[in-house]
């Protein structure tokens, strides 16, 4: 009897990732908070890398920053803000809030590789888009209210999380994002899942026909929307595919953050003043 070998390869299908997938999921603090949001509940059970899109419940901030708000940019009560993001660590056990990786997002295409974890974050502070962290016990978390949040995940656990207004993306920071992942983690960049969290959808987001333009010449006609509307999920997944993502694994929330202002922080549905929900990552400490 012959035996195909490839179905006992079994050195290939443990570097495959589940095909990813993003569900709503509740996470409880040990001290009852609760925090909800979008996650791959598979994908952490398989490599313990857990990723989550926030959203806005859960929190202790007031109006307009009610309740989980996890930018110190906005105007919110530092105090605030710090206790919204302690309840955010705690459901994960990530850690205290002064071991957070948060760069000040500057809408550039610079991402920052997580060496040591202090010099990372004096660097952040300087503004960067992007984290790659390779290490376990690092929690890493970047801020969006319209702007569109990726989270990118290797094979060994380590993960990218990104961010792509319209100039980072048009500035290709998802492409840079999955080249630098993969490099750092040593893979195919069309091993590793991606993620697309909520952002302003093709349904609500107008923009200039020059803008819509430069978006068409850069990622091709997907990104039109109609009515002089941009696609930024197009746009984004064309970024990734460009840099070698397989289109089967980028998962899209096709949550859009205008038409969903319970759930989730608008600066332009909100007139300019609200809060920030997250893209967090955190590879598990084995
Ligand atoms: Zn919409």
């Amino acid at each position: 009897m012959r035996i195909d070998s490839d179905a006992f390869d079994t050195s290939e299908s443990s570097l495959r990732l589940p095909q990813p997938r993003l569900s709503e999921a509740s996470f409880h603090g040990a001290d009852g908070t609760k925090i909800t949001g979008l996650t791959d509940e598979r994908l952490c059970q398989s490599i313990g890398t857990r990723v989550l899109f926030t959203f806005r419940s859960g929190g202790v901030s007031s109006a307009p920053y009610g309740s989980l708000n996890l930018s110190y940019t906005v105007g919110d009560a530092d105090a605030d803000v710090r206790e919204n993001q302690r309840r955010l660590l705690s459901a994960f056990g990530a850690g205290e809030v002064d071991g957070l990786v948060q760069p000040n997002q500057v809408h550039g295409n610079e991402v920052l590789v997580v060496d040591d974890v202090a010099e990372t974050q004096r660097l952040a502070r300087a503004g960067a888009d992007g984290i790659v962290c390779t290490k376990a016990g690092v929690p890493v978390l970047l801020c969006f209210a319209d702007c569109t949040p990726v989270i990118l995940v290797a094979p060994d656990g380590s993960f990218a999380v990104l961010h792509a207004g319209w100039r980072g993306a048009i500035a290709d920071i998802a492409g840079i994002g999955l080249r630098k992942l993969a490099e750092q983690a040593s893979c195919s960049p069309a091993d590793c899942n991606c993620y697309i969290g909520p952002h302003i959808g093709g349904c609500c987001y107008e923009v200039s026909r020059e803008l819509l333009d430069r978006f068409l010449d850069e990622y091709g006609p997907d990104c039109d929307a109609g009515s002089r509307r941009l696609d930024l999920s197009a746009a984004v997944s064309a970024s990734l595919v460009r840099a070698g993502a397989d289109a089967a694994r980028i998962a899209d929330s096709r949550l859009c953050t205008q038409c969903n202002t319970v759930l989730l922080y608008s600066y332009r549905a909100e007139g300019g003043v609200t809060g920030r929900h997250g893209a967090f990552a955190y590879r598990e400490v084995d």
